[in-house]
């Protein structure tokens, strides 16, 4: 990846150390970066494909493009319920807003799915009028898995699979986040305010934006 990332540096207009402006649509010669593609995928084929046209995006132009990969974001929390004048209002990320995939894990749909089901369950509870600070720490005990999941740790009774997380995670611990550790997620304006904290960094080179607080750990 380095080494592709290296060439790929050589086809930039300029050379920024943000990669933000390096890999900006101004500043990326197309031209070069579609051979650099085809090149890429025979060298990766052993030049086996008989056609390398390249399929069209909605802009109607060749669908090939730079991603950088050396930040990667998860937020810190995975929801807060915010209260005023007697009204909840839960919110909840899921999908890519909560946990940034790396796509050659191809890990981002199935925890896309898995964390939308795990708040489809966080919002039973929430109507079944569990306290607020228990469904807040259930979700966070849940959400400590999800980085985790692979194909080998989830279940695979996937006719069964259903909102019940219990159905999805064989380790699953619901209650490894305790209530009082995700007070800060419940503002209903007595104890001082909080937020979905940006992100934070998951790991090098993968980072996380939620932010603030540091995670309760299970
Ligand atoms: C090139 C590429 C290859 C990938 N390959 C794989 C793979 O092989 N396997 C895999 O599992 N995952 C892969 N992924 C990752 C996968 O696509 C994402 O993890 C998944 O699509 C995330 O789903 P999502 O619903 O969270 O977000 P998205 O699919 O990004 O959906 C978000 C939607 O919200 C819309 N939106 C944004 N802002 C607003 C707004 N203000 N108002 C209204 N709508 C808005 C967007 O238009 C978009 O339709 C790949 C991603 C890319 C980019």
């Amino acid at each position: 990846m380095c080494k592709v990332f290296e060439r790929a540096r050589c086809f930039n207009v300029s050379d920024f150390m943000e990669t933000e402006r390096l890999l900006s649509a101004d500043n990326v010669n197309q031209e070069a970066l579609l051979s650099y593609a085809r090149e890429a995928a025979d060298f990766g084929t052993n030049y086996q494909l008989p056609s390398l046209d390249y399929a069209i995006n909605h802009y109607g132009q060749p669908d090939v493009a730079m991603f950088d990969f050396t930040s990667m974001y998860a937020s810190e929390n995975a929801a807060l319920i915010r209260e005023k004048h007697g009204h909840q209002l839960v919110v909840a990320l899921v999908g890519d807003s909560l946990l940034e995939p790396f796509w050659p894990m191809g890990t981002g749909c199935a925890r896309g799915f898995l964390a939308a089901f795990d708040t489809a369950w966080m919002v039973r509870g929430w109507t079944q009028g569990r306290s607020p600070l228990e469904i807040l720490a259930e979700r966070e005990s849940i959400y400590r898995l999800l980085p985790q999941t692979t194909t080998e740790n989830i279940s695979k009774n996937f006719e069964q699979y259903a909102i019940d997380p219990a159905t999805r995670y064989p380790n699953l611990n619901s209650s490894c986040v305790r209530p009082h550790q995700v007070r800060h997620l419940f503002i209903d304006g007595q104890h001082g305010s909080s937020h979905l904290a940006p992100v934070r960094k998951i790991s090098e080179p993968i980072q996380k934006r939620v932010g603030g607080s540091s995670r309760a750990g299970c």
